[in-house]
């Protein structure tokens, strides 16, 4: 196996079991590893510290595997995806969902790789050069630790160029169909798992969908970013007065409305608006129209820290209109999904814009990702969702 020498100085992470090294922290390389293909890593004072897989065209160079000396095989990679079964199934006994992550990449000790299930098909994502070597391994090895044939590939992701990987999609093994209906929180969803945004559902959102709808009954309701209708199907659920949903995406707002149906609500009281999120929030504020609840949901803003400026204006933006829309007593249900802002930036941002749109808000609840998208205490990076849930006087 090639070997990747570390600087001095610069295996402290390794040694904390980060699982990235930079390249930065290489001091030399012993060999000619191909992209995606297995190192051993070794410190300055030539101490064994693990074994990764080399990202020959990304900053991180190294993803880390394991720390003892051990083969990487298929029986390898079936251990890692059973202990992540484990690690879910009394999250899963509780929830009694039919969608979940069932794999989380570095936060699973599977660096750069996601599986999502959806009933008996499962969805892979593949981030990294050192998954896409040993693809075929580990198809095998999720058939085996699963028991499950149906395995489909969204790959067509452009942050694989970092890696030097084309994007691509297609079935891995077995028969997928491009819609599927799954269960959720009790109501039903229909999922296009092979045309649509991340593998078909936002499953973070799990967990945070059920706490919200705790909020919305006899209430009228703004979700704002509503994709397929996840908030507002909770909502209708738990007897919302009215809601009001809003989605840049036709594809979005069409399943949205089917997923209504699906779940036979009514179609009284409900507005479905396909519009910029920044214009329809200021044509409301216009309207002087006013809301008991208004979720807000963005897409990720500031993927990397070099975003978080520009980003920061345009989360203060919404949710100083989110603010503004909202009733005397009103709560404000608001997230960011980007992993390069922090969660006390954001709750600073979130206190800018009620300071600024004149109204006193308190936290009553902290929300983050669930518990199937879980982070790994050696590796903080792997937590990016987070949300607060606000009262306004
Ligand atoms: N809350 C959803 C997930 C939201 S994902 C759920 O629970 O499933 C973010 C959504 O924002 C996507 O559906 C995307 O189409 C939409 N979106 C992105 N940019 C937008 C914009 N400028 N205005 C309105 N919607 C936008």
């Amino acid at each position: 196996m090639n070997k990747v020498f570390l600087k001095p100085g610069k295996d402290k992470a390794v040694i904390r079991h980060h699982p990235w090294i930079f390249s930065g922290a290489i001091n030399s390389v012993e060999g000619n590893p191909a992209n995606g293909s297995l190192v051993e890593v070794y410190g300055s004072d030539k101490a064994f510290l693990g074994i990764g897989a080399y990202s020959q065209y990304s900053q991180i160079r190294v993803r880390m595997w394991t720390f003892e000396k051990e083969e990487i095989n298929l029986d390898f990679f079936q251990k890692r995806i059973s202990l992540a079964i484990i690690r879910r199934q009394s999250v899963q006994e509780m929830y009694q969902d039919s969608a979940w992550r069932l794999i989380h990449a570095e936060s699973d000790q599977l660096p750069g790789l996601i599986v999502d299930q959806y009933n008996d098909i499962l969805v892979v994502q593949i981030l990294s050069s050192g998954i896409e070597y040993y693809k075929r391994e580990i198809t095998e090895a999720l058939i085996r630790a699963t028991g499950i044939q149906n395995i489909y590939e969204r790959s067509d992701l452009d942050v694989r160029k970092l890696e030097g990987l084309e994007e691509h999609s297609g079935v891995l093994s077995g028969i997928v169909p491009a819609e599927i209906e799954i269960t959720e929180g009790g109501f039903r969803f229909i999922v296009n798992l092979v045309n649509s945004q991340k593998t078909g559902f936002y499953l973070d959102q799990r967990i945070n969908r059920r706490i919200s709808a705790n909020y919305c009954k006899n209430k009228e309701v703004l979700n704002v970013f509503s994709f397929s209708g996840g908030f507002s199907i909770y909502a209708a659920g738990f007897s919302a007065k009215k809601i009001v949903s809003v989605d840049s995406s036709q594809e979005a707002i069409d399943l949205a409305k089917r997923n209504h149906g699906l779940n036979k609500f009514s179609e009284e009281n409900n507005e479905w608006i396909i519009a910029d999120a920044f214009k329809a929030l200021r044509k409301m504020r216009d309207q002087d129209r006013k809301f008991d609840v208004v979720i807000l949901d963005p897409p990720k803003f500031a993927p990397t820290v070099a975003h978080v400026e520009k980003a920061a204006r345009a989360y203060k933006d919404i949710n100083l209109l989110g603010f503004k829309l909202l009733n005397p007593g009103g709560i404000l249900i608001t997230f960011s999904c980007s992993g390069g802002l922090s969660d006390a930036l954001f709750q600073k941002i979130v206190a800018d814009a009620a300071l600024d749109a004149g109204a006193y808000a308190i936290i009553l609840e902290k929300l983050s990702q669930g518990p199937d998208h879980p982070v790994s205490l050696n590796f903080p990076e792997g937590a990016y969702l987070k949300g607060l849930i606000c009262l306004k006087n």
